[in-house]
Order: C-alpha cells, then sequence, then structure tokens
C-alpha cells in the first residue's frame, strides 16, 4: 500500500535515452561455521581477511562517494550480514541509498538475491524456493520493503526459477544477452511467459559490460568512456524516432575499486558527470519499467549463466570456462558436487523423518527459519507458529533446530563458489566441506545418525590436480572441534565400511499428504525414495559393494525434457550406467504404488546381488583349495 501510495505521487517520466549501471555484490562466505570468525586470510595483508580488505578497497569508497546512490545494485544477504556487524556505517550507507529512490519515484534502486548464491537451476525446487524466500526476506528486513527485483546467483537461470520468482512477487531480472534464445535489442527490457499466464521482465544488460570488466582502457576515463564507449551501444534509429531507450551494464561490483583501482572514481565520475554531459539519464531499473513496461516477448535459454559458455557446467561437470585444460583436471567438481549432493540427500531425509515429528510442516518451517536464525521473529512465535503443541519441549524444540540449522549448512555448502574455480584445493571448496561438516555435526547432535563416514568416503573420489590432495584430506584437516560434536572419528578410517551386521530393514510412510518415504538397508545397498504427490521424486541409491554412489532428483525440469521413459526403464538406465548422471523422467503424479514399487524392485535387487556375492565367494573358496 504505502508503495502505491508514492507511486502515485511519484515522478516517474524517464529521459530518451537512459542507462544503468549495475554492481552485483557478494564475497563468498568466510567464517569459520563454529566460532562465526573469519581465520587469517595472508593473500588478504595487511587486512586481516579478504572481506576487510575488500571493504577498504571497495564498499566504503563506493558508499561514501555516494555511488550506491545512483547504481542499481544487489549486495549478497551473507555478505551483508558480515558487512552489518564488521562496518555498520559502510552497511547503512549503502542500505540507505535506495531510500530516496523510492521516495523520489516510488520504486528502489536495490535487487534481492537467492541467500546462499547457489546455483539454482542445479538446486531442487524445494531448494530454489527456500533461496528465492530467503532471500526476499533477508531484503524486506534490511530495506524496510519487499523487493520486485531478484538477481540470480551467476545469473544462472531456468524457467522453474523464473517462475519461483513470479510466484514470489518478483517482476524483473537482470541476464546476459547470450542467455535469450533468440538475438536481442539490448536497449529494451522483454517479457518471459511462464506458466499459468505469469510472465517476468528481463533486462538484458549491454555487451558493454564486458568491456568495463576486461578492458582497462574503457574505464580509464569517465568522459571518454560516456564519449566513445557508451555511445556506440546507443540504438540510433530509436534515439532518431524518439523512443526511449535502455542500456544497463552490469558487473561484479567489487569491480569498481578492489579487482580495478580507482574505478570507484571513475563511475562516481561517471554517474555524477559525464552521463548527463553526453545526454545520458541515469535511471534504475525499475523506474524504467513504471515508464516502460515490457511488451516484446522473448524466449530464454535454460541452464545458462553468465560466466560459463557451456550452461551451469562450470558448477556441475566442469569445462574449460575455469582455465582447466583436461578433463582430468575438472573430476573433481562431479565429484565433490555428487559429496554434497548425498550429504543432502540424507540430511534432508532425516530432517524430514525428525523434525517432521515436531514441527506442522517441516519444509514450510525451513523456508520461515532465516528469520529466526537471523534473529527477526521472537522464538517464541517461531515455534508457536510451526512446532505442534504437544512438543513445546526443550529436548523437541532443541532437536528440531539442530534439524533446521543443519540444512541451513546443507544450503551453505552448495554455495556456487565452492565450483566456480579451477582446483579442489583451495580455499573455497574447503570452505564448503566446513559447511558440510557442521550439518554433519547438528544431525549427529539431533538424531544419532552418522552421515560422516559415506561422506568423507564419496569425498576421497574428488582429487586437486595441483596438489594431490582429495577431499576427505581437505576435511580431515579442518580445525579441530570437541569429540562429542562429531560421530566418532576413527569409524571414518575403519575397515568396517560396509556397515556390517546390518540387517535389511524396510519402512515406509504413506500417509495422505505427507511426502512418501521409504528406506532400505543392507550391509550392501542402501535405497531411498522421498516424494510427494505434486514435487519431484528423490532416489537415492547407494551400492557399498561397488563404491557407487548416486543421487539424483527427477522433477517437473525431467518432464520437461521430453522423454516418456517409465520409471522401471530409468531405473534399469540408472543401474546400467553407474557413472551417468541421467535424467530420470517419473509419471508426472508421483503416487503412493510408485514408492511401494520402488522399494519392491530394489528388494528384488538386493537379493541379486546377494545371490551374485555368494556364488562370488564360492568361487574364491574354490581357487582357494585348487
Ligand atoms: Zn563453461
Amino acid at each position: 500500500m504505502r508503495e502505491q501510495h508514492l507511486l502515485d505521487r511519484a515522478e516517474t517520466s524517464v529521459g530518451l535515452v537512459n542507462i544503468a549501471v549495475h554492481g552485483h555484490f557478494y564475497q563468498p562466505p568466510r567464517e569459520d561455521p563454529w566460532t562465526s570468525i573469519i581465520p587469517n586470510e595472508e593473500g588478504a595483508a595487511p587486512y586481516a581477511n579478504f572481506n576487510e580488505k575488500i571493504t577498504a578497497e571497495c564498499y566504503r569508497p563506493n558508499a561514501e562517494a555516494g555511488n550506491f546512490d545512483l547504481m542499481s545494485f544487489d549486495m549478497g544477504p551473507t555478505l551483508a550480514y558480515w558487512l552489518e556487524k564488521a562496518h555498520p556505517d559502510v552497511y547503512s550507507r549503502i542500505i540507505e541509498a535506495d531510500r530516496p529512490h523510492l521516495r523520489s519515484a516510488g520504486v528502489g534502486n536495490a535487487l534481492a538475491q537467492p541467500y546462499n548464491h547457489t546455483i539454482l537451476p542445479l538446486s531442487t525446487r524445494r531448494d530454489k524456493q527456500t533461496q528465492i524466500l530467503w532471500g526476499l526476506q533477508d531484503f524486506r528486513h534490511r530495506y524496510g520493503h519487499d523487493a520486485h527485483g531478484m538477481w540470480l546467483a551467476e545469473t544462472a537461470v531456468d524457467l522453474e526459477s523464473l517462475d519461483l520468482l513470479a510466484q514470489s512477487g518478483v517482476t524483473y531480472t537482470i541476464l546476459a544477452p547470450w542467455q535469450a534464445a533468440n538475438p536481442v535489442d539490448m536497449t529494451e527490457p522483454y517479457l518471459v511467459r511462464l506458466p499459468q499466464g505469469r510472465s517476468i521482465t528481463v533486462f538484458f544488460y549491454n555487451d558493454l559490460s564486458g568491456a568495463v570488466s576486461y578492458h582497462d582502457d574503457s574505464t580509464a576515463d569517465a568522459n571518454s568512456f560516456a564519449a566513445q564507449y557508451q555511445q556506440a551501444s546507443i540504438n540510433r534509429d530509436k534515439a532518431a524516432s524518439s523512443i526511449a531507450q535502455m542500456t544497463v551494464v552490469a558487473t561484479d561490483g567489487e569491480l569498481y575499486g578492489h579487482h580495478k583501482p580507482w574505478r570507484d572514481k571513475f563511475l562516481s565520475h561517471f554517474l555524477k558527470r559525464s552521463a548527463s554531459a553526453y545526454g545520458l539519464e541515469v535511471c534504475s531499473l525499475e523506474r524504467y519499467l513504471v515508464a516502460h513496461p515490457a511488451i516484446t516477448e522473448v524466449d530464454i535459454r535454460e541452464r545458462s549463466s553468465w560466466s560459463c559458455w557451456h550452461g551451469v557446467q562450470r558448477w556441475d561437470v566442469g569445462c574449460h570456462c575455469d582455465g582447466t585444460k583436461t578433463l582430468e583436471q575438472r573430476t573433481w567438481k562431479p565429484a565433490l558436487r555428487e559429496a554434497l549432493e548425498c550429504l543432502q540427500a540424507d540430511g534432508d531425509t532425516l530432517f524430514e523423518d525428525y523434525a517432521g515429528t515436531v514441527l506442522d510442516n517441516p519444509w514450510q518451517a525451513r523456508d520461515d527459519y532465516i528469520a529466526l536464525r537471523n534473529g527477526w521473529e521472537a522464538s517464541e512465535r517461531f515455534w508457536t507458529r510451526h512446532a505442534q503443541p504437544m512438543h513445546h519441549t526443550i529436548e523437541s524444540i532443541q532437536m528440531a533446530q539442530n534439524l533446521l540449522e543443519a540444512e541451513y549448512w546443507l544450503q551453505t555448502s552448495l554455495t556456487s563458489c565452492g565450483f566456480f574455480f579451477e582446483d579442489l584445493d583451495r580455499i573455497e571448496p574447503r570452505n564448503t566441506i566446513a559447511a558440510a561438516r557442521r550439518a554433519i555435526s547438528l544431525l549427529w547432535l539431533a538424531t544419532g545418525h552418522d552421515v560422516q563416514r559415506r561422506f568423507v568416503a564419496s569425498l576421497q573420489q574428488a582429487k586437486s590436480w595441483r596438489t594431490g590432495r582429495t577431499g576427505a584430506d581437505l576435511y580431515r584437516s579442518l580445525p579441530a572441534v570437541p569429540a562429542n560434536l562429531l560421530p566418532p572419528q576413527e569409524i571414518i578410517d575403519s575397515d568396517d565400511e560396509h556397515g556390517q551386521g546390518v540387517s535389511p530393514v524396510m519402512s515406509m510412510r504413506t500417509q495422505h499428504p505427507e511426502p512418501h518415504t521409504g528406506r532400505l538397508t543392507s550391509p550392501d545397498l542402501r535405497f531411498r525414495t522421498s516424494t510427494t504427490i505434486w514435487g519431484p521424486l528423490q532416489l537415492t541409491l547407494i551400492n557399498h559393494r561397488e563404491g557407487a554412489e548416486r543421487g539424483y532428483e527427477a522433477g517437473q525440469a525431467a518432464y520437461r525434457e521430453g522423454s516418456d521413459t517409465s520409471l522401471e526403464e530409468a531405473m534399469h538406465r540408472y543401474l546400467a550406467a553407474p557413472r551417468y548422471r541421467p535424467r530420470v523422467c517419473a509419471p508426472k503424479m508421483v503416487a503412493e504404488w510408485q514408492a511401494m514399487f520402488l522399494l519392491g524392485w530394489t528388494s528384488h535387487l538386493l537379493e541379486e546381488w546377494k545371490q551374485e556375492a555368494a556364488t562370488s565367494e564360492s568361487q574364491q573358496q574354490y581357487k582357494t583349495q585348487r
């Protein structure tokens, strides 16, 4: 209401030739997950760590120069969280930069961001939703109004993510021009049609952004940037016909002063003087949209991003965008992703099974958890809203809180930063492994289940091509924590990795509309399904004997890929190619019988494997006797 009221009075007209300089401000999470303290980072000297260095070189000078007031910007929630505590003056100056826009135009110049900077097209629908909702709650808390724009991590996009944005009230985002399915006019916003009549506006940033990021000469002088580079990007036909146009220059915000020294001064001069001197109006994205809503429609390239030419492979199977030369150098990426995704599948099941006994709806509670975690919502109110009255006890609440916090660290462990660079043996992957260990601890404390052993065994497959260290080595080199906070360490190195003596267990929970989960465990095999009627089907299969560990999800995205593969056929394909990650197409409505079928089928498979093992054993004995 307040925004509408402001809008009615606002000056919404814009110039003919408009420009928005968008800065994406973000830092990988550097805090130790146990202490929240950032360890000393040698490379940042004379500063204690890179957050401090970048604050001194970029956030503070840009804030003090008033550059945020004239830019369009998004500031990552985890960065904002740190900056608010470490440098409240810089933080306030940035947040306050949004307010004059709201007052004068009825719309702000700040955009939100998914909370943990995860690559949304690589996330499950449920995780996409949590990331978006946490990001929007964070924005509302900090800026005092709802966000209408959201910057996607690495501008990685698919239609499901855009639709979830639209459902959450987000009306626009920014993408790279090559993320459009067909060539676009980079001087106007476009409309992407979404299911059920929804739509979202996309600004495609101008090629000029590449020059700003990579060619030092382009930003050496603000006047010549306005005179040469910017003028070259103007649509002359529109200018001649007096049709309004908008050029968006989007880069990492840290470019201005940190990646490129003195560019904070370039930016200041350009926004305050050069732009208007050369006939350009500095305009925020949403102010432009109020005056000129997008009308031309566009299709987007799904699973594409701004910093990988191979879609989103940079954060998944790996590609040469990170500077690696051979396939072998990249094997750590799928191995690390798989270890983290399997851990997440384990964690999600424990969360659902255990927190599900306390919370009315564990996933809805997770979507709201960031407010409790960051102290924006009183504990009493949160637990009254989410915990069943019979479970308002210290023990139940403590357990549920540990599990919600485990979910938080599982989300953190999947941040894009862990996969962005060329090698495993670096601070960023190490930090994601540290976040995973925090989740392991919380799951252990809450449920007594040891998910550490399997995770560390999986990490063994991820190997640095530079140093030869594996993910397991990195895990073991993390700072020590009190022994009672993690499952017993000796189990990690034990030969008894196959859980000998564990008898097969099958359990099933089938109350509608609860998720259907099934579990089957044995010394050789653990199999689990988890489905909801409309949600994706999640399968996790672990064959300890063959060392193959797979976890994947088949959801709406899989249906769109157009295959009619039956679940049974997909499972066969999956097992036939254990090193391949197939897209499994489940029937559109996943029902109880399917979970039953999967359990029955897996039980059959287990019997087959047992027989194989027995045959192989008798062959061995035969050979020994001979
Ligand atoms: Zn790439």
